[in-house]
């Protein structure tokens, strides 16, 4: 049987007296490749402050790895790369090995000794993103792209389960947005990473993906990606309440 690494139970949220998520039940799978997909301000980033728990819910559950959030304390079983990790200007002063390097803190703590063999686990991260030649450089040189997979390798190091990533695709130029899936089917595949994908932007739900989930403050849909392919564009204007279209 599959483990559900998330489970959220009607979960409802509130900031103040702005209702943002209302009655959200759904599960992530091990094994599974999903993308989030929701318009700008339809409660995302919210969602995935409940599940990092940063945020808690106002009703309902959150479990992560089968644990209320409340005593989840494998903190270091989620990766998460935000949307702003890659926002470096070409001056800042720190090499693509310090980066990722310092992922490594979230496993061996903040004040503990880093591992004699740290270089290699830094070698090896950056190979499971391609990026392994660009070990010395620095990192506001790299393109936003590139800059990416760093931060993902910076996540890896730490041997998240899951990995979640926040927009990954904004600021990756069209040619390169191909290579930059296969890269996380890869991670998928064969390294066994379950993985969310947060996106705004329907065209950017590939068919790499396993599972799509339409959130606008509840979950509209969540299944297989062939099911959503069926959707219309009728439909998701109906959920996003505005011009929202597939482009086959
Ligand atoms: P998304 O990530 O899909 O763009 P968000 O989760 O950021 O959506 O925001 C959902 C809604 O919650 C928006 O209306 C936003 O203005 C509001 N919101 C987000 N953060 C806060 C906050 N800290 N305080 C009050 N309202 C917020």
């Amino acid at each position: 049987m599959t483990k559900s690494l998330i489970e959220l139970k009607n979960v409802s949220f509130q900031y103040e007296h702005t209702k943002v998520l209302h009655n959200i039940s759904f599960s992530v799978s091990e094994g599974d490749f999903l993308a989030l997909l929701g318009p700008n301000g339809s409660g995302k980033s919210t969602l995935l402050k409940l599940i990092l728990g940063i945020e808690k819910p106002l009703t309902g559950e959150v479990n992560l790895f089968g644990v209320s959030t409340n005593s989840f304390v494998n903190r270091e079983w989620i990766g998460y790369v935000s949307q702003k990790s890659n926002a470096f200007n070409s001056s800042f002063p720190a090499t693509v090995e310090e980066v990722v390097k310092s992922g490594l803190t979230k496993k061996v703590g903040l004040f503990k000794r880093m591992p004699k063999n740290s270089k290699e686990l830094v070698i090896e991260a950056l190979k499971s993103v391609g990026m392994e030649d660009y070990l010395s450089r620095n990192i506001g040189q790299l393109s936003g792209g590139q800059q990416q997979r760093v931060f993902i390798a910076r996540a890896l190091i730490a041997e998240p389960k899951l990995l979640i990533l926040d927009e990954p695709t904004v600021g990756i130029d069209h040619e390169n947005v191909q290579s930059f899936y296969d890269m996380l089917v890869r991670l998928n595949e064969e390294q066994k990473k379950t993985i969310i994908l947060v996106t705004h932007d329907v065209d950017t739900v590939s068919n790499r993906i396993s599972h799509v989930a339409c959130l606008n403050q509840t979950i509209h849909f969540h299944g297989y990606k062939k099911d959503f392919d069926a959707i219309s564009n009728e439909q998701l204007n109906d959920w996003y309440g505005h011009s929202v279209r597939k482009i086959h």
